[in-house]
Parts: C-alpha cells; structure tokens; sequence
C-alpha cells in the first residue's frame, strides 16, 4: 500500500502517523493473519518491543486494530474493517490453526446477538473455532 494510504488509514482515527506506526500497520495491513507482539517484533527488527507495543494500544484505542484471545496465551492484534467500531473481537468470528497455530478473522462470520438475562452487560466476548485452516488441511 502506498504510504500516503497509510497516512489517511491513520489519520482517519486520529492516530498521528509516526514512521513507527505506519511501518506497523503496513505490516497487519499485508498478513492474512493475526499477528502477536512477538510475530511483529521479529518482522520489524530494527524496533524495539516497547514501541511496537505503545503503538499497538495506540491501534487498539482508537479501534483500528482489535484484539483476539485464541488460547495460545499470546494476544493477537488484527485490523478492523473501515466502517467498525468495535475495540474487542465482537463481530465476527476468529479460527485457530493447531497445525500452524496462526490465528484468521472469520470476517464473513457474524456472530449472532446473544440476548442476555435481565441486568448482565457484556464487555467482551470471544468465539474462537480451533482446527486445521485451508492451507493445512490440503497438505
Ligand atoms: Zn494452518
Ligand atoms: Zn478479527
């Protein structure tokens, strides 16, 4: 993507576009894939841990990226559509690979609205499908 893309991509939520978080979100941009900290951190090898973490909760408040719980321990971070909202995994679905153990926004997938008992509110919620992806399946 064009820088000047990433700019707007940025700009549009506020976000000051810094070198650092342009190079970031190229990066989620071009993964077909969630990525940890850690994947991130051995992609862009000359920054360091705490940027690349500032900048991902920079990300996270201002719903660019969201964030997905899949077991592993390590949290993953994946771009939002344009038009979400959203600060947590709510919307769609996400699947876990056990083969490759990467983690996939189901966006096509809708979770369906959950009416919940008089006076309980939700904050979060995580449907993760785990099992082997396309690519693994057909090896
Ligand atoms: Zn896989
Ligand atoms: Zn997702």
């Amino acid at each position: 993507m064009e820088i000047q893309n990433l700019t707007q991509r940025l700009t549009e939520r506020k976000i000051n576009p810094t070198a650092m978080r342009i190079l970031v979100l190229d990066q989620l941009l071009h993964s077909d894939v969630a990525m940890s900290l850690m994947d991130l951190e051995i992609v862009l090898d000359s920054a360091d841990r705490v940027t690349i973490y500032r900048t991902l909760k920079k990300f996270e408040e201002k719903n660019l990226v969201h964030t997905i719980e899949d077991g592993t321990g390590s949290i993953k971070y994946a771009i939002c559509e344009s038009n979400c909202q959203c600060t947590t995994d709510f919307t769609h679905a996400h699947f876990h690979c056990t083969t490759c153990e990467q983690t996939f926004c189901l966006r096509n997938i809708h979770l369906p609205e959950i009416k919940l008992p008089k006076n309980f509110q939700a904050e979060q919620s995580s449907f993760i499908l785990k099992g082997t992806c396309d690519h693994c399946s057909v090896k």
